[in-house]
């Protein structure tokens, strides 16, 4: 007998929702289904054929329902990598003449998709100040059929303001898009609060341990229905093996989510009483503009941080190069902290004016919190700033 689910807690959810049940020849952890096609059983269409591109393994099924659950939602759906998810959701539901909504700090992929290649699809887009509700309404057009916004932005953590984002959509009959990634499923549910789809980079922190790229959709199910199809015609589909490693990886989301939510927050009190730096960006600091919004919305703040160096570029490079736990990398969201500077990788496209104006500078550092004990992190940190007061003239408390 199939067990009824009834987990109430996600810590809960994370491990048990959607698991076989009956287990799988009492398997504890779902078996990899290694198999590109399954024997035929009677299907009907052609969507319904058992096969890894049509994303219905017993893995890729599992990993739906578990999704779907954890954000409260009605459907769920895993790709190939965030982008696939992002990429394929706006090629479902937008076709020629379309119009979309879209917030003007983006991940920069998904900057470049809508900026260089919706034009190509007849797709059109305008950008929205996520902060500015009253200026939405300028933008709408006839054809205006989506609004596409981010839980926090990259790497600045500005939390716009995603209920006016719902009534917005609901009032004006929009799908609404929110890119949850840097916040994940512990610390903020967008279906829960009326989003239509929210979509996840799980290469980040729902598997969290830097080894696999993919993606999810997670949702009303007439749209995710709807980016199946469309999914299962683009192709960008999760190979069984990353399924099953996204499903063990999940299984810990919560315990991670919650430890980095702490350290994250200690690391920012941290640097903002630091003297060489100038400037800490994290939603959980009183002194970040948004904070009291993100403190009614979200559960934790999250494992992201960026601040600024007294000091500036130099400062910035001195300091990468003399951390010892953090690795210089590009990505987040895995359990080991990762740091960069986001001028010279992911807004490294953009000119250093533009960079300027939306206020990320040449010694900006962006911080990804993993699990190691906070304290190390903090006395790597100072045994950093101590390198850097010594090369370079700064004021180090
Ligand atoms: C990484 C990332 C993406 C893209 O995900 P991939 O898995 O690299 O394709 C999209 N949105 C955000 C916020 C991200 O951080």
């Amino acid at each position: 007998m199939p067990k009824k689910e009834n987990f109430k807690h996600i810590e809960t959810k994370v491990v048990h929702s959607g698991e076989p049940s009956p287990r799988i020849l009492g398997s504890v952890s779902t078996p990899i289904f290694q198999s590109a096609m399954f024997e035929s059983s009677g299907e009907g269409s052609y969507h319904e054929i058992r096969y890894i591109r049509l994303n219905n393994t017993p893995n890729h099924l599992v990993l739906h329902k578990k999704l779907a659950s954890l954000e409260g939602a009605e459907d769920a759906l895993v790709t190939g990598s965030g982008m696939a998810a992002i990429t394929t959701t706006l090629l479902a539901l937008l076709s020629i003449g379309d119009h979309v909504l879209v917030q003007d700090c983006l991940y920069g992929g998904t900057h470049d998709f809508v900026t260089k290649d919706l034009g190509q699809f007849g797709i059109s887009y305008d950008f929205i100040n996520a902060n500015d509700p009253t200026s939405w309404e300028l933008k709408l057009k006839p054809n205006t059929k989506a609004i596409y916004v981010e839980t926090m932005t990259n790497p600045l953590l500005e939390v716009g303001d995603l209920k006016a984002v719902v009534e917005f959509a609901r009032s004006h009959n929009l799908v609404s898009i929110i890119d949850n990634t840097f916040a994940t499923s512990i610390n903020f549910r967008p279906p829960e609060e009326g989003f239509d789809l929210s979509l996840h980079s799980a290469t980040k922190y729902l598997n969290g341990h830097s080894d696999i790229v993919a993606g999810a959709v997670i949702g009303r199910a007439d749209l995710v229905s709807k980016i199946k199809r469309r999914l299962d015609h683009l192709g960008g589909s999760l190979d069984p093996h990353a399924c099953f490693l996204l499903e063990r990886g999940i299984k810990t989301l919560a315990i991670r989510v919650n430890y980095q939510n702490e350290s994250a927050l200690k690391i920012a009190k941290y640097l903002a009483m630091h003297e060489g730096v100038k400037k800490v960006n994290y939603p959980g600091l009183e002194t970040h503009l948004q904070h009291r919004r993100a403190t009614e919305l979200f559960e934790g703040y999250g494992g992201m941080l960026s601040f600024e160096l007294d000091g500036g570029k130099d400062a910035a490079e001195l300091f990468m190069k003399s951390v010892t736990i953090p690795i210089v990398a590009p990505s987040l969201g895995g359990v080991e902290s990762l740091i960069t500077t986001p001028a010279t990788t992911s807004h490294s496209g953009m000119t250093p004016q533009d960079r300027q104006k939306i206020g990320i500078t040449d010694g900006l550092i962006r911080f990804s919190v993993g699990v190691e004990a906070t304290d190390d992190i903090i006395e790597d940190f100072e045994q950093a700033f101590e390198t850097l007061g010594q090369r370079i003239p700064i004021k180090v408390a």
